[in-house]
């Protein structure tokens, strides 16, 4: 059985102040039938531990570095995250692959360095609008777990989301029907490239556009074990109910 994950990516929102009243709101209302993750901006992680201390609301980092110190500026090692509060780290997410450039080499190198120091990673991957029209879809998926996972041979701290990039906030949501199909098609991957059994257990999130009115229906695809979620999760009258939704 597999314990859905509600994750928040408030990417680079919010305020001081408003992040730990958020952080606060989601503390008191989360109910308890997924663990909750939320991923502030870095500069608010400590204020955001602080203010779920004491509640089931862990704090994830929405990237890290490979290094543990050093001479890379603007960086943020793992331990400082582990430090700050953080049990989780994104790795890979779309933004950051289109955005910012990130490859699956340097992702893989940051989920080397993050799982072995300790912090558990929710690698993302996804299509984007031309190739899931050109039916790549499987194929780019193959290939950014294969990157992202090369060398890594325990799985049991990683968190797979999928988030289809055309589908990232923009308002358009995967159909139930795609979304299955892409975490059947992830969870097989995994099956054969490790075992069965990491298979199973192994939780796939789902990302993009996920809202309250959406949430149930993905959710309760058989491959759907919770959700990595943005513009949603900076408002609790919205990231409540699809933290409910889960469970
Ligand atoms: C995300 O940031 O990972 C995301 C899925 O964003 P949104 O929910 O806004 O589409």
């Amino acid at each position: 059985m597999r314990r859905p994950l509600i994750a928040g990516n408030w990417k680079m929102n919010t305020s001081r102040a408003g992040a730990f009243e958020l952080a606060k709101a989601l503390a008191e209302g989360a109910t308890d039938g997924a663990d909750v993750l939320v991923c502030p901006p870095f500069t608010w992680i400590c204020e955001v531990a602080g203010a779920v201390a004491g509640s089931s609301v862990q704090v994830g980092a929405q990237n890290c570095w490979h290094e543990p110190s050093g001479a890379y500026t603007g960086e943020t090692s793992v331990d400082m995250l582990k430090e700050a509060g953080c049990t989780y780290v994104v790795l890979g997410h779309s933004e950051r692959r289109h955005v910012i450039g990130e490859t699956d080499q340097m992702i893989n190198q940051k989920s080397k360095a993050a799982l072995s120091g300790g912090l558990k990673v929710i690698l993302c991957v996804g299509e984007l609008l031309e190739e899931r029209e050109a039916e790549k879809t499987e194929e780019v998926l193959t290939s950014q777990m294969a990157g992202g996972l090369a060398g890594i041979d325990d799985l049991s701290d990683v968190v797979i989301a999928y988030e289809p990039v055309w589908a990232i906030g923009t308002g358009k949501t995967a159909t139930p029907d795609q979304a299955e199909a892409a975490h059947a098609h992830l969870r097989k991957w995994v099956e054969n490239n490790y075992t069965a059994e990491l298979a199973a257990g192994i939780r796939i999130l789902y990302g993009g556009s996920v809202k309250p009115d959406n949430a149930a229906t993905l959710l309760s695809q058989e491959n759907v074990d919770g959700a990595l979620v943005g513009g949603a999760s900076l408002k609790p009258e919205l990231f409540l109910p699809i933290i409910a939704a889960a469970g």
